[in-house]
């Protein structure tokens, strides 16, 4: 790779596309003659409102967003979202979630804190390696929303149909999956992702919400920040935003936009994907964690018989060039986080390793 740089599988923060990191360089001393960084940058500028309007714009074209909703960026990365949706969502108290691994569980554990939660489907029953059938879901009436994480980062499986909600708000955590494939927004009333995976520097989320789910009642114990009325209002602007995180993932919403959209992009994610799983699943040494019609195209887990032989293999992937292939604490194995920004060159070049591995060890 050119500048010396590694074939980076990690979970996030991850990969940015090489053309979009040599803009962001290129602008960095000066940018477009504003005879400063967007760094130092006020955040009530026209410049600056101009790379956030953008931003805005751009992403709206990439996911078609129906004009009733609006797009936030939010400060606290994806976490903060776990607490902001049972804070503005839950008017009955009441909230239903899908467990399919660690992070729908740490949104259930922030939820029961502002009410009841009740888990309609899990598959914690295998490890959560399979994504529940939620074609017929038993839902209360008086549920406020469904909850899915649309992409498990750790544990490597992903929606490919979305449940079955009777009708009831859907809100989804598209953090490890956010602008990989094309996504009918209005099937969804709120989507959020954090951007670290897909689009640009950690610590903020994505927001995309439905109008009229935006509240002036909400509780008094809910800080004004954490009100997505408070971002929507202030077209994101209430406070100092994240200013170099909202200009990079501007950056990449132009560089999606053009190279061919989300189409375009799903098909090069489809592409690589196969890649590596047609290796594991010819493999003798590896196993692919998850069920087939279930898998992630971005997180792909797999295991060695042993966790010794799990951690030689990472070790000698690092020696030679592919990093942080060490699957998540939680779960063990190995793990190669193939996001939009991994080239197929990459990939390729890790199965080509693997293969060697193989040969030399079985
Ligand atoms: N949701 C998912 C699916 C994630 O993968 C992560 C982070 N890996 C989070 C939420 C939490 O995001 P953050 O670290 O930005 O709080």
């Amino acid at each position: 790779m050119k500048y010396g740089r590694s074939y980076n599988f990690s979970a996030g923060p991850a990969m940015m596309p090489e053309e979009v990191l040599e803009e962001i360089a290129a602008e960095m001393m000066n940018y477009h003659g504003s005879g400063m960084c967007v760094m130092e940058m006020s955040h009530r500028s026209p410049v600056f409102q101009e790379i956030r309007d953008r931003a805005e714009a751009d992403l709206r074209k990439l996911m078609d967003i129906p004009d009733n909703y609006k797009v936030l960026f939010v400060q606290g990365g994806g976490t903060t979202q776990f607490a902001m949706v049972p804070m503005n969502l839950m008017k009955n108290g009441v909230a239903c979630y899908i467990e399919t691994g660690a992070w729908s569980k740490k949104a259930i554990n922030e939820a029961k804190k502002y009410g009841e939660v009740q888990i309609v489907a899990s598959s914690a029953d295998k490890n959560f390696t399979y994504v529940p059938d939620c074609s017929q879901l038993d839902i209360p009436d008086n549920a406020d929303y469904v909850y899915i994480c649309e992409n498990e980062t750790i544990h490597g499986t992903t929606y490919h149909q979305l449940p079955d909600t009777k009708g009831k708000v859907l809100v989804a955590d598209q953090s490890s999956m956010f602008l990989s494939r094309p996504c009918k927004v209005s099937d969804y009333c709120l989507i959020w992702a954090g951007v670290q995976k897909n689009v640009g520097p950690a610590g903020m989320a994505v927001v995309i919400i439905r109008e009229d789910l935006l509240r002036e009642d909400l509780p008094q114990f809910v800080p004004t920040y954490l009100n997505y009325k408070t971002h929507a209002d202030a077209d994101s602007l209430y406070n100092t935003p994240n200013c170099w995180s909202i200009y990079c993932c501007g950056k990449v919403f132009q560089y999606l936009l053009k190279h061919g959209g989300l189409e375009a992009q799903a098909q090069r994610n489809q592409e690589k994907a196969a890649v590596l799983y047609d290796y594991l699943d010819k493999s003798h040494l590896f196993t692919a964690a998850v069920a087939p019609q279930d898998r992630s195209l971005m997180n792909v887990p797999f295991v060695t018989p042993s966790k010794e032989q799990d951690a030689a293999v990472v070790e000698a992937a690092k020696a030679a060039g592919f990093d942080n292939l060490k699957g998540h604490k939680s779960v063990g194995g190995l793990r190669a986080s193939i996001y939009n920004a991994m080239p197929k060159e990459g990939v390729e070049a890790l199965v080509d390793f693997l293969r060697k591995y193989e040969n030399a060890h079985c």
